[in-house]
């Protein structure tokens, strides 16, 4: 009888899970895998196995108000009848904030849930629907191993002076300080990059997870040198709907001259800014993409324009760069963006080769000496990860990960 491990990805704008055999978990091969999106607006839950072969499909009437909550339960249902508990020894969590105490992936008890409710005002966004998802799956199967997974965690690497936040000191005392996320992508793509290109991952690289949430990570050596996140998941870049970096005076005048409480500041710059809030169309960057409309076109371009000027901050704090890598929905695969970022940073030497761009190819720069930085383009797997650790955390004795 073989042995699963659920990797369950509950975000606010969908719910990933992927199934994976405990014997083959290395190879990233997983059993199944889905994802409901469109949570908010139009539900859709999609579920196919390995070959990609569809095996259920579940649309909600368009403009159906379903609450997240109960998107879990069907979906924990469907899959827990699909795989057939027997066979399932362990889930393992995407969990935003880890804060400062968990910088390695931890078995779910009473007092560590209970630790990480206390985070949620760092992640609102996110955190209560990764609790939510660790809850509904306890009460389905209460014995259950359930290892949590932290996206903070791959940046305790991070120095001190990176970390600090220019405030008075009593507020770092409490835990105010920059922390990071998108942890669980970028280990994944460090790990990645050092079975494929070993030289490049020993090297100073900027790893670009451009998806719904956006942001750039500066590695050496495969560790977490600097990233454009900070203490809450709204800093750095322009995002789908959050505004990333902003004059911290611009939040006062809204408080002050609009009159706009804490709340309701805090809704415009997680749901209301970013991608959505410049062109008053969408927050998808594919749809912004194939649209004519000029402020389209001016939240696009802002969203590049940030990515190349965090990226050269980046820069800096790691003295250098060898290696630029493109990952999650907007840089998997949107090559007019990764043109236009690298255009941006033509002055570093990157020179791309277009037809690899166009087509999504491994590698989009021209060969050295001509490129002075290795341009790549790479899918990331947050599930692989969360089931790599959840592995090693709820069965100890099972192979180590190579
Ligand atoms: P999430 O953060 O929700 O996991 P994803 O990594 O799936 O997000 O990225 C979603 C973003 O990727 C959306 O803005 C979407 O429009 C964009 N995207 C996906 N495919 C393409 C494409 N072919 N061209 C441009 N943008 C794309």
């Amino acid at each position: 009888m073989s042995f699963t491990i659920l990797a369950l990805n509950a975000g606010s704008s969908s719910i990933k899970f992927a199934l994976y055999d405990v014997a083959s978990i290395d190879s990233g091969q997983r059993l199944s895998h889905g994802r409901i999106e469109g949570i908010g607006s139009a539900p859709h839950f999609v579920a196919r196995d390995a070959e990609g072969k569809l095996l259920t499909e579940y649309r909600w009437p368009p403009g159906t108000s379903v609450a997240h909550n109960d998107l879990l339960a069907p979906l924990l249902t469907w899959i827990t009848s699909h795989i057939g508990m027997e066979s399932m020894v362990a889930v393992g969590h995407r969990i935003v904030h880890g804060g400062e105490t968990y910088a390695q992936p931890v078995l779910l008890t009473d007092p560590v849930i209970a630790d990480l409710t206390k985070l949620t005002s760092l992640a609102p966004l996110h955190q209560p629907h990764n609790l939510a998802a660790v809850q509904a799956m306890r009460k389905l199967c209460p014995n259950l191993p359930q290892v949590g997974c932290f996206d903070t965690a791959f940046h305790h690497s991070m120095a001190a002076t990176v970390t600090r936040l220019a405030l008075p000191r009593k507020y770092s005392d409490e835990g105010m300080r920059r922390y990071g996320f998108h942890g669980l992508s970028y280990e994944y793509i460090a790990g990645r990059l050092r079975k494929q290109v070993p030289a490049l991952a020993s090297g100073r690289v900027i790893v670009a997870h451009l998806g719904n949430g956006a942001s750039l990570c500066a590695m050496h050596d495969g560790r977490s040198v600097d990233t454009t996140m900070g203490f809450t998941a709204l800093d750095g870049l322009v995002m789908g709907t959050r505004c990333g970096s902003i004059d911290p005076g611009a939040l006062l005048y809204l408080q002050q001259q609009h009159g706009m409480t804490a709340s309701e500041v805090k809704h415009l710059l997680y749901h209301d800014s970013g991608l959505l809030g410049v062109s008053g169309i969408s927050n998808d960057m594919r749809t912004l993409l194939g649209s004519h409309h000029p402020h389209a076109r001016e939240a696009v371009d802002l969203f590049v324009f940030r990515v190349a000027r965090e990226a050269g901050a980046l820069i800096s704090s790691l003295g250098g760069l060898d290696g630029l890598v493109f990952s999650a929905g907007i840089g998997e695969h949107a090559a007019a963006i990764r043109a236009a970022v690298c255009e941006r940073l033509a002055w570093l030497g990157i020179r791309l080769d277009p037809v690899a761009n166009t087509t999504d190819a491994v590698v989009i720069s021209t060969p050295a000496p001509d490129s002075r930085v290795q341009v790549r383009v790479m899918a990331t797997d947050e599930e692989a990860m969360i089931a790599v650790h959840t592995r090693a955390v709820a069965l100890p004795t099972s192979p180590a990960t190579p």
